[in-house]
């Protein structure tokens, strides 16, 4: 074996750089993450929507996204990073008697836990974004709390933070294998040589599951194309339009360099590794767009592409110890929701990895619910 490490982290997207940067801070030990890419955040990381939020139907969800935006705020501080934390907010738009009465459940929840939403009616919901068409909505809760974030400019930004600390970030390193004996972890095998440690993160997305395999272990991660558009500068886009999710088509949008940035996903896409951007999946992208913001018909289109959810069967992330080997530990599975997690999960699998309780019980999230008959499902999700 070459070098020996107290941990290493398989995948540099902005989950294993958050990870890293935590146990960094806590003066873990020596630390590596092993990215297959000529480049960190190359992966996921680098097609999200940058959406922000913590309107949530899950408690757990909330939770994390309440601590990831209190670090979100604070981050330059932190970290020392030049970053931007837009907090335009996040409406979500109901047309329907189903999604009245979910979101008025999760209102609720939200004011239990702490997060601040306004519930708005349509004439306050028109006020707040003059081009929605509004006629068919019956409601819509706001936050001003939620935003958007550059996920280039966050994972840069926990990368030469915890350089700075000591961390090893291997670029072009695949992994391809993980060493055991019995249920002791002894190494992780690279395209570029062996590795030895005792602790392996497991944050390669979507590529997570290949991972466990390794190991014997099915993690029920699978990936899933999703698709983006992005439009030129439109003179109605202010600076203050915030993320907009219409619950009733499942589009989001939100002011991107002067004009928008569209996504939703197509539900019917099958599971696989293909991340090419398909014409017929802009075009649904843009008539629901245009339903819901009839000015989209003058706009042109700039850029346009796919990438990778990690799903699970319950749209919740997997963290914690794979249990048969007690320092494998997965951070995984996010389903469309990693980066806005980043920070909260960098803190909570940082705290488990040195053996303490994290600060948020992570019961809901464990490795090991899906033995169980019935999955508690997050169902605001786009
Ligand atoms: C179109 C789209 C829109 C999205 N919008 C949002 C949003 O608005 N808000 C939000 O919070 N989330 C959003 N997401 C989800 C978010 O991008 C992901 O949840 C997040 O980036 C996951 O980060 P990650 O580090 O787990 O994965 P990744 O960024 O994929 O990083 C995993 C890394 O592991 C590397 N890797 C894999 N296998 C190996 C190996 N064997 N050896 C070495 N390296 C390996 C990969 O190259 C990759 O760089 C969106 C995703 C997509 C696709």
């Amino acid at each position: 074996m070459s070098e020996k490490y107290d941990v290493v982290i398989i995948g540099g997207g902005i989950i294993g750089c958050s990870i890293a940067y935590y146990l960094a801070k806590r003066k873990f030990g020596k630390i590596a993450v092993l990215e297959k890419d000529q480049y960190l955040g190359n992966g996921a990381t680098a097609k999200c929507a940058g959406g922000i939020r913590a309107q949530f139907g899950t408690e757990i969800n909330v939770r994390l996204s309440m601590l990831s935006e209190q670090k979100f705020e604070i981050f330059q501080e932190e970290t020392g990073a030049e970053v931007q934390f837009d907090q335009v907010g996040y409406l979500f738009l109901m047309t329907t008697e189903e999604h009245m009465e979910a979101f008025r459940k999760q209102f609720a929840m939200w004011q239990r836990v702490g997060h601040p939403v306004e519930w708005l009616s349509r004439e306050q919901i028109k006020k707040l974004v003059p081009p929605l068409f509004v006629d068919d909505v019956l409601g819509g809760t706001f936050s001003r709390k939620d935003g958007i974030g550059d996920p280039h400019q966050f994972t840069q930004g926990y990368v030469s933070a915890a350089r700075k600390l000591g961390v090893k970030f291997l670029t072009e390193h695949e992994a391809i294998g993980i060493y055991h004996s019995g249920d002791v972890i002894t190494g992780v095998v690279t395209n570029k040589g062996e590795f030895s440690t005792n602790c392996v993160v497991n944050a390669a997305g979507p590529h997570s599951r290949q991972v466990a395999a390794w190991l014997g272990i099915d993690l029920p991660v699978r990936a899933y194309k999703r698709q983006i558009v992005t439009t030129a500068p439109l003179d109605f886009i202010t600076e203050s339009f915030p993320m907009v999710v219409d619950m009733s088509s499942g589009l989001y949008t939100h002011k991107e360099s002067g004009g928008l940035l569209l996504g939703w996903a197509d539900k019917d896409t099958p599971e696989g590794f293909d991340e090419s951007a398909h014409p017929d999946y802009t075009d649904a992208i843009l008539e629901k767009g245009l339903n819901r913001i009839p000015q989209l018909e003058i706009a042109e289109i700039k850029a346009q592409w796919g990438g990778l959810y990690d799903t699970t069967p319950d749209h919740h992330a997997i963290l914690g110890s794979s249990g048969v080997y007690p320092k494998f530990f997965h951070a995984n599975g996010f389903s469309g929701h990693g980066f806005m997690h980043a920070p909260a999960v960098g803190i909570v699998m940082s705290e488990l990895i040195c053996g303490e309780s994290p600060a948020i019980d992570l019961s809901a999230l464990s490795p090991h619910r899906f033995a169980a008959t019935t999955l508690v499902e997050e169902n605001t999700v786009i």
